[in-house]
């Protein structure tokens, strides 16, 4: 079955809360992909707003939506040494462990900041975790029968301007033309974070996903679905 998953990165506080409403009110998830320590991200659109903290992702996770590991304090991976870049891996790893409740490492992808990491991280973090998303250009679209543990899966994202316009227009072709498992990643809401879109554009989005009975899952749902088979 074609199926899409909505990725919102960073942990955007105001957002979080329209994003989840949104979401809940159409009984689906939304997937949040949340820093163990944006307070020490250098980040200008992280720094710029309020981040939501764990005690908020403990009640997200209890109201259905997903909450997964997006990095330590948005590092770009590949801009550190790679002792460096696998040791913010796993304390990322283990602040999620310690905070959220039935957290397994295990069972979780791990959404890569930037989209991209070197190939022994990402290799590592294959051996840890499902796998990092990341861009691997097939403009977000995966085969979920080719997938296998430990697999990178890809993602698209839409920054500044017209993120929703481009987003839109993504969703669009792939409803109309292709198949597999679309992973889309947005960040905040109405004017918050990078890239970010109105909350009514997300809406029609998800309408229209849902009208055309395409599956709206998360990731790890997913992936751990595809694992049950
Ligand atoms: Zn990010």
């Amino acid at each position: 079955m074609k199926s899409v998953s909505f990725c919102f990165d960073d942990g955007f506080r105001a957002s979080a809360d329209s994003i989840a409403r949104i979401f809940s009110n159409r009984g689906v998830a939304a997937c949040f992909c949340v820093l163990a320590a944006p307070e020490l991200a250098e980040d200008p659109f992280i720094r710029g707003a309020r981040i939501a903290d764990w005690a908020y992702w403990r009640e997200t996770v209890a109201a259905g939506h997903e909450v997964a590991p997006h990095g330590y304090a948005h590092e770009h991976l590949g801009k550190i040494s790679v002792e460096d870049a696998q040791a913010s891996v796993q304390r990322t790893l283990d602040a999620f462990t310690r905070e959220l409740p039935g957290f397994d490492p295990r069972q979780t992808l791990y959404h890569l900041a930037y989209l991209a990491a070197p190939a022994p991280i990402v290799q590592w973090i294959g051996e840890h975790t499902l796998g990092a998303r990341m861009a691997l250009g097939n403009a977000g679209r995966n085969d979920g029968a080719a997938w296998s543990r430990g697999k990178p899966v890809d993602c698209m994202t839409f920054g500044p301007p017209n993120a929703e316009l481009r987003a839109h227009e993504r969703l669009a072709r792939f409803m109309g033309e292709e198949d597999g498992w679309l992973v889309l990643v947005l960040h905040g809401l109405d004017g918050e974070g990078w890239g970010t879109v109105a909350s009514a554009a997300l809406e029609q989005m998800l309408d229209e996903v849902l009208s055309a009975g395409v599956a709206v899952t998360t990731p790890n749902r997913f992936l751990l679905s595809l694992e049950s088979i």
